[in-house]
């Protein structure tokens, strides 16, 4: 095979779009592409394996092996030399293909007979298409030039397939974002949605991907370059940036600026790319390059890259963000990632979310959770896939995503929404009952909430008043500081939606994974235990008392519920109780009317406050049980920690029996105690609650349903009695006790 020239790829690119150019049917056009490149480039065989789901490759079409195998050799992601070059998203060079580790032996092709192998994949950012190979008999390994060239053909290649030259019904390929796609996810809210696409950054669409005339381009690409670095340079001089924004821009302008990067660029637009797919080339390799990295923070820079390269994209092409699409009814927002402060501006008309990445614990979580929309988190391609429009099911229990589904799946789905709606229904008609259980105990039903957005649920939910008001929410999704009077208000707009019932706000709960974009961020190694909640409203004042005041304000004489988060010994709650007296008796001084009455209590999410003297259990004038901290403290179990967080079952008599023993301390001293961690929305967990002797509950608005649901059908004394005999039988937790118990009532 000779050497190939630069203008060679750009013969060979020129011949290849001229072949697109003339209309025919998808499977001719790869067979004539098979047979042009093997021409071209001196090689006996070229073949084109595409992905015909997720995880198998096919033969689509060859030049040289045995046309009887194509559309019947298959092989999985991973299998045989085209399966590895199609998972790790590398080329494969080989002299001695048979030799090679991991080579498939597939008779029905006659490949034996070739002994060279090079494999490059046809990928498009984060979309694997499929496999291009080129095989010869002369044992020799490719060139590096000759691994670039089919690297460029691929990757005009992967842009035609986007754009649909291939698709044909017989046995070209299948049409692109046409096929039903199911993506596992991570749920990040449950519910189920049936809605269309609304893709939160439209795709750029390159529709020339091979140019004739390099020096043009290599001007566009410059000029564009140019201004990139003009448009990140002029975002760095903004004064109001704080540390990490100016960290992600210095890391963009290192990279706008990377000589590697445009001569890379330049290089493959000589090869015969326009400037639009050369951007798409470097990107897609940075992201195969920096995907293998273990380095989270490398791994980070490449979401940045990302944006950049679109940036760029978006600057040669002329397409904006802002498409003109208008937004289809029932939208389900599709996103890489999104901020809380973007999602709050769609609000509700969103009937669901899915985000390729996001945790479980992120901000955007948070809203999505106030908001009760369905959010699938970590789907990894879901925006590589979706186009705006598409149908797409959301399914936040199983997180599960199906997009353009079958219709049996889609009926299939709509059973279960509807089976969700008349469930809802059946709440919604006890909504006024109370959680009377039949033994005669009521259980208080109360809500969580922390957004304006979610106190319309109060009355729709049943809910007695809000358990846990986390203020912290009003201060994430902005961008600055809010003065107190803009705190003042929102408060007051918060108990006037209240309507008299009780509200109890939780002075501000930062740091560990709530960092306020606008506060120097702490270098600590363990957030979760280090400096946060009120261990910084103690050691700097300022914003717990402005807040206190805030609240006093807003409460305008009416009663005032404050309590304190991760109090953790006596002396933090005798401190913090002291900053609300001096704060009411300030605003008194001051003329302001102040509440006519004041509860201030504890939050108690660290066993060492059980253990606290009794001196506390009479001070604070109620205590409400952080489960999520609690349990991440008692069993030293991260939260945030997909690998652990699951671990450790709440019903673990170790943990009930922890519990129990903080009902006994508030009953001693009269005590009034809840619980408000999200295990009092769980309708099993809220039973074990209930049995042990918690009489005051604090949930997610859409849980107070089923477990009103549940409670109102048991008798909690037999309930307890269960879990006794689970600890007196020595099980390590209650819950198939429970489970065997509650399978044998009768409604
Ligand atoms: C808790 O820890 O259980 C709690 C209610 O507070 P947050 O989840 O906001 O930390
Ligand atoms: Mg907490």
């Amino acid at each position: 095979m000779p050497e190939r020239s630069e203008s060679d790829s750009r013969k060979l690119l020129r011949r290849l779009r001229d072949t697109l150019a003339v209309p025919g049917a998808g499977q001719d056009r790869l067979d004539q592409i098979t047979h042009l490149i093997a021409d071209s480039m001196g090689s006996e065989v070229c073949s084109i394996y595409l992905f015909r789901d997720p995880e198998t490759l096919e033969l689509c079409a060859t030049e040289g092996l045995k046309k009887e195998a194509v559309h019947k050799t298959r092989m999985k992601l991973g299998e045989g030399l085209v399966g590895r070059v199609a998972r790790n998203g590398q080329p494969i060079n080989t002299a001695d293909a048979p030799g090679e580790k991991g080579f498939r032996y597939m008779p029905e092709t006659g490949e034996e007979l070739f002994s060279s192998f090079l494999g490059v994949p046809i990928q498009r950012v984060g979309e694997k298409l499929g496999v291009l190979v080129v095989q010869s008999k002369t044992a020799r390994q490719f060139s590096e030039d000759e691994i670039y060239a089919l690297d460029v053909v691929a990757m005009v290649l992967a842009e035609m397939t986007e754009l649909g030259a291939f698709t044909s019904d017989e046995g070209g390929m299948r049409a692109l974002h046409k096929q039903p796609v199911m993506l596992r996810g991570t749920s990040g809210q449950e519910g189920a949605a049936e809605g269309r696409v609304w893709l939160h950054e439209p795709r750029v669409v390159i529709t020339n991907p091979v140019a004739d005339d390099p020096l043009t381009e290599i001007d566009r690409i410059r000029d564009a370059v140019g201004q990139l670095r003009v448009s990140v340079d002029d975002l760095l001089s903004a004064e109001s940036l704080d540390k990490d924004q100016k960290a992600v821009l210095e890391a963009y302008r290192m990279f706008a600026h990377s000589r590697g990067w445009l001569r890379r660029m330049e290089e493959d637009i000589h090869r015969g790319l326009s400037a639009e797919a050369a951007v798409e080339k470097e990107q897609s390799a940075a992201r195969n390059r920096l995907e293998q990295v273990p380095d989270a923070y490398l791994r980070e820079r490449l979401s940045d890259l990302d944006d950049l390269s679109n940036r760029l994209l978006r600057i040669l092409t002329g397409q904006g963000k802002d498409t003109g699409a208008e937004m289809p009814d029932d939208p389900v927002l599709v996103a890489r990632n999104i901020g809380p402060a973007e999602l709050l501006e769609y609000g509700r008309k969103l009937k669901g979310i899915v985000l390729d990445e996001g945790s479980v614990g992120s901000h955007a979580a948070v809203v999505a959770r106030a908001l009760a929309i369905p959010l699938v988190i970590n789907t990894e391609r879901i925006t590589a896939e979706a186009l705006n429009g598409d149908p797409i099911l959301v399914d936040g229990d199983q997180g599960i995503v199906h997009l353009r589904p079958e219709e049996t799946v889609a009926r299939a789905f709509r059973d279960k929404i509807a089976m969700q709606a008349k469930a809802q229904e059946r709440y919604a008609s006890l909504r006024s009952l109370p959680a009377t259980a039949t033994c005669g105990t009521t259980i208080a039903l109360h809500m969580n909430a922390g957004l304006m957005a979610d106190l319309p649920s109060l009355e729709g939910s049943g809910a007695e008043g809000v358990g846990l008001f986390r203020t912290e929410l009003q201060f994430l999704v902005r961008s600055k500081m809010p003065q107190r009077a803009e705190l003042a208000r929102l408060y007051a707009r918060v108990m006037d939606a209240a309507k008299g019932k009780r509200v109890a706000f939780r002075t501000l709960d930062i740091g560990s994974d709530k960092v306020l974009p606008y506060m120097k961020p702490q270098d600590e190694p363990n957030p979760a235990m280090g400096w946060r909640a009120v261990r910084v409203g103690l050691d700097k004042p300022g914003v717990l008392r402005m807040q206190l005041q805030a609240l006093i304000r807003a409460a305008n004489g009416r009663p005032l519920t404050i309590m304190f988060p991760l109090i953790t010994e006596m002396s933090e709650f005798q401190a913090a109780r002291s900053h609300a007296l001096r704060e009411l008796h300030r605003e008194k001084s001051l003329g302001h009317p102040v509440p006519e009455r004041v509860d201030i209590g504890a939050m108690m999410e660290t066993p060492s406050l059980a253990f606290a003297p009794k001196a506390f259990f009479e001070l604070t004038d109620f205590i409400s049980v952080g489960g999520n901290d609690l349990k991440q403290f008692f069993f030293a179990a991260d939260r945030e920690n997909e690998l652990v967080r699951r671990r450790y079952d709440t019903l673990n008599l170790s943990f009930l029996g922890f519990l129990e023993q903080i009902v006994a301390r508030c009953a001693e001293t009269d005590t009034p105690l809840s619980f408000c961690g999200e295990d009092a929305g769980r309708p099993i967990e809220a039973l074990a609650l209930a049995a042990i002797g918690f009489r005051s509950l604090s949930m997610r608005p859409a849980s107070v349903g089923p477990v009103k649901a549940l409670l109102r059908r048991v008798n909690l004394t037999e309930a307890r009695a269960v879990i006794d005999r689970a600890r007196a039988e020595g099980a390590e937790t209650a819950r198939p006790h429970l489970m065997e118990w509650l399978a044998a009532q009768t409604d």
